[in-house]
């Protein structure tokens, strides 16, 4: 019954899995290889010339001319750091929510001390950016606007390109959480005019967990140097991780022993990516995605979303009535050996998430997943 993959992926009681949930991700064998690499030191010629490949790269995915940090942590560090630095206790920011990851950007933010607004939508839909200009309207001591690029919990991506040249044109930043679609799905960081985003690198960038990437562009470090420094902390002042690029980048570029194995994994990640290349890879998981949706109403379930509004890199089913997601996730892994999630929150019943963000992910993966939904069904009698 149990196809196995060849490759890096977990093993199980004895069976290797195929790791299908929205992040972390498997990764291609050369990148736990690098992972595995020696240990190195975080300074010299050699080390500032490998960091500052992998910043370039990832500039070129953000799509931005502004600077781009390696902060050591997870996603949420580069968050934080993005809010945190960006504003002051007291001043307002604008959060718009639609699902878990959104209401997370909320309890950032007050951790920060900051007064919070949110705009919100009903989780599944996407949020309405004429609806965040209204609230700017309204309110125009609102500092910056924070949003989730795509809203993992619901698989939803948030329309950033509308809603960043509105937050421009107030003359707010607009703060950007890409940590589940950086590297999977086409993001334009100037374009849209986004000022700060904010990403992990196991998701779509296909590393192991352990890296913040983040970008800053020449409107958010206006808003940071007008702050009084030593706000809220050291190691999240992005302030601090610039100063070290300055005046230590020709010998030791970080403020901190940088994380260097995640870095040479990253690197290998990322020359993969470019060897693909970016618009390619981004085509590939957008043709896994219409290949599931297919399988998917085969089978009888129906996509959580449309598939105008598809997400490239994750698609949430609708359990059947009379079945919890639980059953589905825990079907998958039994007999086919396949990690999935269930949903999160109202919906953690009502459906189950397949992410399909792995530069390793193939058709092949996308076929046994549809075989075993279709398999799920049939042994249901649905
Ligand atoms: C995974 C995820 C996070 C959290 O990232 P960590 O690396 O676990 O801190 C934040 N936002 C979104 C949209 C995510 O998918």
């Amino acid at each position: 019954m149990i196809r196995m993959k060849e490759g890096s992926g977990i093993v199980v009681a004895n069976k290797k899995i195929r790791m299908m949930i929205p992040g972390p991700v498997e990764v291609h064998p050369d990148v736990l290889k690098a992972m595995g690499s020696a240990v190195e030191p975080h300074y010299g010629d050699a080390w500032v010339a490998k960091q500052q490949r992998v910043t370039e790269i990832l500039k070129e995915i953000f799509n931005t001319a502004g600077d781009v940090y390696l902060l050591v942590g997870s996603g949420t560090c580069a968050i934080d750091a993005a809010i945190g630095s960006c504003l002051q206790g007291g001043e307002k920011i604008l959060v718009g929510t639609n699902g878990y990851f959104g209401d997370r950007l909320v309890s950032i933010a007050k951790h920060n001390g900051l007064e919070v607004i949110e705009v919100k939508a009903t989780w599944g839909e996407e949020l309405d950016a004429d609806e965040i200009e209204r609230a700017l309207e309204r309110d125009p001591s609102i500092k910056a606007v924070a949003v989730v690029h795509s809203e993992t919990s619901t698989t939803v991506l948030n329309p950033i390109q509308d809603i960043g040249p509105i937050v421009r044109r107030h003359g707010q930043l607009f703060i950007v959480d890409a940590v589940s679609s950086l590297g999977g799905v086409p993001f334009s960081m100037d374009e849209w005019c986004v000022d700060a985003c904010a990403t992990a690198t196991q998701k779509c960038l296909g590393a192991p967990p352990g890296l913040g990437p983040i970008a800053v562009n020449e409107r958010a470090w206006k808003s940071i140097d007008r702050l009084q420094t030593g706000e809220h902390g050291w190691y999240t002042d992005l302030r601090v991780w610039r100063q070290y690029a300055q005046e230590w980048g020709d010998w030791h570029p970080t403020p901190v022993t940088m994380a260097t194995n995640n870095v040479n994994a990253l690197l290998v990640s990322l020359t993969q990516l470019k060897a693909e290349g970016i618009t390619k890879r981004m085509e590939r998981y957008r043709s896994l995605a219409l290949q599931l949706r297919e399988g998917m109403r085969k089978a009888g379930i129906a996509p959580f979303t449309p598939d105008e509004k598809l997400n490239p890199v994750l698609t949430a089913g609708v359990a059947p009535s009379g079945v919890n997601s639980a059953e589905i996730v825990r079907y998958f892994l039994q007999e086919y050996a396949i990690q999935i999630s269930g949903g999160l929150g109202a919906l953690k019943a009502g459906i189950f998430r397949i992410g399909h963000m792995s530069p390793v992910m193939t058709s092949e993966d996308i076929e046994l997943v549809c075989e075993a939904l279709a398999s799920f069904c049939r042994t249901r009698n649905l």
